[in-house]
């Protein structure tokens, strides 16, 4: 590509790690491409923050290429940590090696862009006045390369030299013998202000929010750690690209309330000794999930903070107190503490004495003038969008990126925008980016490009551009799965909130790299689904939802796939009783409730069942629900969903009796059927014996226990009794036919599978028998009966049964509220404290059953 050339088939804005990649598939792929920088090298991130200190916190041999396998013997890291002259040397040593840089025009910044619908082109506009035509146009501009203005006023005043971590001196600067102040306490100012110390004659630092480190433990890189890489590179890099956060890691299995207190410290002085960034988090499975877990870290953390600092003023003022750790992104240090125990260095506390002004000659805050010879701005940056709307970008229609990511950046995978075709970002919003070890996540985004691009090509498509479905649930998705951690409690750059007027909205994708890059290939495996391609050969428009389910859900049924059980039906009876009974006891107990007592009471054969009856911790007497557990008729018991009834006898303030029914297949049908009337009945009549008010119940019930409830309201009222108040049906087996579309979508892969159904129903029922009311409720008089809660899930077999009880109960005339859970599977909503995003239905249910009872003990 020469200079004069003013149409391309690709731009590619940025040179650093992204762009120069991006440059190179693009070449291999035979496109013509020509990269637009800013700076008058490569290196992006490493070309422009040359600080003291400056270097990654990534282990070195993970943050480096992949693409070229000889680099791997070309280039050795001299620390565990390079520091940005050796990182910029490294890009430039790819750039000479790979001829890049005769395809980049340097000392160019994109100061606009538009689209032509007409001509299916890009016009890219530059401050050097020369203007390209390109089909498409990949934004590698960086999450962390647009410097935040500091918001404080006066900046301008300083007659001293001032300086930014974010674009330093190229010859760097000497400290010696000046008063220096630093402002912010992130991680540039982290890597720097022990260096500036060690020069200064006197350094004040400006905190406004302190921040979690941990030391780096910088030098030589262990033999041992090195090890695997050396062993098998190949696999190593493929083990990151399927890890959470792209660098090989065992996940770890327990949470840290699971240990004891010694063995919690232990691992935690192990993380501490070890200097890992993604170990600080990647101690226990739930430090970002859990805030009892995070204290103990944070606690951890404190704790050396106070042993290092020797003031105890200034110890607590750098201790973190408003966040949780790993909620902003923490630090690697080398000496940070120390330095503030050195006596020409000081802390000014912005929280309590904040800044007034900055004036001529340095620092005003509220109660302290401050004289400086150099201020040091480690400001941070208006991350992840800043650099992309830093673009006047103007997409189909004259719809402006701007304008459409007024609220928030709404992206299909962190990679492209409704409206905007063939406008790619890498490691955009909403993909993992800053969350990772970015170099894993460039790769991935330039590979994904680059394939996408070659497969138009193939195809005679010149655009392709995300539905609006698409991005709109991707959006969804990736904030429910930050509504899973702590992430959002924090105001972090992560959220936008460090830039005065940015939406705050949760920006990288949390879901981790690995699951991300299954997403994005099995995006592509399923014929783009959520883009439209558009071309010579016709357009193709692939709407539809990448990720339906839950997150939480997902995560489970992943956990449940890895695990590679045996499916239930062939563990036998008894087998599968075990594992039910194993598998219950893993999960979180449900609320603590008033009260539990065990008894028994007389079946409909006078057989005694087992009860559990729980009471709600408030005074009595409270209205009674009788709950009847799910297991498919043959498995669980009074206690096998103990964490769903101690959250609706919390939440619902009724006593709830669970009933172990009879079992099948040493008791068949219709045994569980008339066991539910005789339990409802006879725990009607001894309600006051209960502690609670006689005369009306309501039921409840699960799966196959919902089936039990749903056919007890049919019983009692056709046998005139018991009163039933109202009747809460979750995922209910309500029709033997098993014949409905649910039946096919769902069958297999979500928790409850249609092998096992079956396997429940032949233990249970006769095939002859399923028509009776009795086995299938839906196929009985459904006038008179009392009001109903239906909750059906979508990716439930028994979705569409549930469905079209809620209908017909409906059609009868029955009060009926039919809640349809979006991304829920059959085993989500009871697991009480496991899956967090089911919560609005275990909700639902306690309203319903307060309501009927109320209204019941009111009448
Ligand atoms: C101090 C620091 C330390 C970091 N340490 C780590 C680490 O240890 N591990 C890790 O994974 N990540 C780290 N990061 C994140 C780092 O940004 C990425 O790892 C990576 O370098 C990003 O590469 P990139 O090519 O995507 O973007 P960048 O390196 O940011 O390059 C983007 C380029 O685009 C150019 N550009 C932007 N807008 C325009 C425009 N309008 N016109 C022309 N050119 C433009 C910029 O000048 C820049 O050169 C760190 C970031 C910082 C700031």
């Amino acid at each position: 590509m020469t200079e004069s050339s003013s149409e391309v088939d690709v731009v590619i804005v940025g040179a650093g790690f992204a762009g120069m990649y991006e440059l190179v598939r693009m070449r291999r792929a035979g496109f013509s491409a020509i990269v637009l920088e800013t700076a008058d090298d490569v290196g992006g991130t490493w070309y422009w923050n040359r600080y003291p200190g400056a270097r990654c916190d990534i282990l070195s041999v993970d943050y480096s290429y992949s693409w070229d396998p000889d680099l791997q013997q070309e280039w050795t890291w001299s620390e565990r940590y390079a520091a940005q002259p050796e990182i910029l040397r490294y890009a430039q040593f790819v750039a000479d090696k790979h001829d890049l840089r005769r395809d980049v025009r340097f000392n160019t910044r994109v100061t606009s862009a538009e689209w032509n619908d007409d001509t299916h082109r890009w016009v890219i506009h530059t401050d050097t006045g020369d203007d390209l035509t390109c089909r498409h146009y990949i934004m590698a501009t960086g999450c962390l390369s647009m410097p935040k203005v500091p918001d404080i006023e006066g900046t301008d005043r300083f007659g001293g030299e001032v300086y930014f971590t974010s674009t330093w001196p190229h010859d760097g600067v000497d400290f010696t013998g000046k008063r220096v102040a630093v402002i912010g306490t992130g991680s540039s100012a982290v890597q720097s202000i022990p260096l500036i110390a060690a020069e200064a004659d006197q350094l004040t630092v400006f905190q406004r929010t302190p921040n979690f480190s941990i030391p780096a433990r910088n030098g030589p890189i262990s033999d041992e750690r090195l090890a695997p890489f050396l062993a098998d590179p190949d696999a190593y890099r493929d083990e990151a690209r399927r890890s959470a956060a792209g660098v090989p890691r065992e996940t770890p299995l327990e949470g840290a309330l699971m240990v004891s207190d010694e063995e919690r410290t232990a691992r935690y002085e192990a993380m501490w000794e070890a200097g890992e960034l993604l170990g600080i988090t990647g101690t226990f499975n739930d430090t970002l999930a859990n805030a009892e877990s995070n204290d103990t870290l944070r606690d951890f953390i404190h704790g050396k903070i106070r042993s290092i600092v020797k003031d105890p003023e200034v110890a607590e003022a750098l201790c973190p107190t408003n966040h949780y750790v790993g909620t902003k992104r923490a630090c690697l240090d080398t000496n940070y503490y120390e330095t503030y125990n050195l006596p020409h260095v000081r802390l000014v506390d912005l929280r309590k004495d904040p800044i007034s002004t900055i004036t001529e000659t340095g620092v005003d805050t509220e109660s302290e003038s401050f004289e400086f010879d150099a201020i040091v701005f480690a400001t941070g940056f208006d991350a992840m969008t800043g650099a992309i709307v830093g673009v006047d970008i103007t997409g189909r229609d004259g719809l402006t990126l701007k304008e459409k990511w007024a609220e928030g950046p709404v992206t299909y995978l962190g990679l492209m925008t409704a409206g905007f075709p063939n406008l790619f970002m890498i490691t955009g919003p909403g993909s993992p980016s800053v969350l990772s070890n970015m170099m894993v996540s460039i790769e991935q985004h330039v590979d994904w490009i680059a394939d996408a691009l070659v497969h138009l090509r193939e195809n005679d498509l010149d655009t392709i551009e995300p539905t609006e479905l698409a991005e709109t649930r991707w959006v969804q998705h990736s904030n429910e799965f930050a509504d899973l951690t702590l992430m959002p409690t924090a105001n972090s750059w992560y959220m936008g909130v460090n830039v005065p007027g940015k939406p705050q909205v949760f920006l990288p994708y949390p879901g981790g790299v690995g699951r991300y890059r299954v997403t994005c290939d099995e995006v592509v495996e399923r014929d783009y689904l959520g883009f439209a391609l558009d071309g010579p050969s016709g357009r193709i428009v692939n709407d539809g939802i990448i990720r339906e389910l839950a997150p939480d859900v997902q995560v489970m049924l992943e956990t449940m796939a890895e695990m590679g059980l045996p499916p239930i039906e062939t563990m036998g009876v008894d087998g599968a009783r075990e594992f039910m009974t194993a598998s219950g006891a893993m999960m979180p107990p449900g609320p603590d409730v008033g009260e539990i007592v065990d008894g028994t009471l007389p079946g409909a054969d006078g057989t005694p069942l087992e009860y559990r009856l729980f009471r709600p911790p408030t005074d009595g007497p409270h209205p009674i629900a009788v709950y009847f557990h799910g297991g498919g008729w043959v498995l669980g018991s009074a206690t096998s969903d103990d964490p769903l009834c101690r959250y609706l006898c919390v939440h619902s303030n009724s006593i709830i009796v669970s009933v172990n029914y009879r079992h099948a297949p040493e008791a068949r049908f219709p045994a569980a059927a008339d066991d539910g009337l005789a339990a409802a009945t006879w725990i009607a009549d001894h309600g006051e014996e209960l502690g609670g008010i006689p005369g009306q119940v309501a039921v409840a019930g699960w799966s196959a226990g919902a089936n039990v409830a749903a056919v007890t309201a049919q019983q009692a009222k056709l046998a005139g009794g018991p009163a039933i108040s109202g009747q809460v049906l979750l995922c209910p087996v309500t029709d033997g036919t098993t014949e409905r579309p649910s039946h096919t979508e769902n069958a297999d892969g979500y928790g409850l599978t249609m092998a096992v159904m079956n396997w429940f129903w032949d233990h249970y029922c006769d095939r002859d028998d399923r028509a009776d009311p009795k086995a299938s409720p839906l196929l009985g008089d459904l006038t008179g009966l009392p009001p109903a809660l239906v909750i059906t899930c979508q990716f439930d077999p028994l979705r569409d049964e549930g469905d079209a009880y809620a209908a017909a109960l409906a059609d009868a005339g029955v009060s009926v509220q039919h809640l349809q859970c979006p991304g829920q599977t059959h085993t989500a909503v009871p697991a009480v404290g496991a899956m967090i995003t089911s919560e609005y239905a275990r909700a639902a249910m306690a309203d319903a059953l307060r309501s009927y009872l109320r209204t019941a003990a009111n009448a």
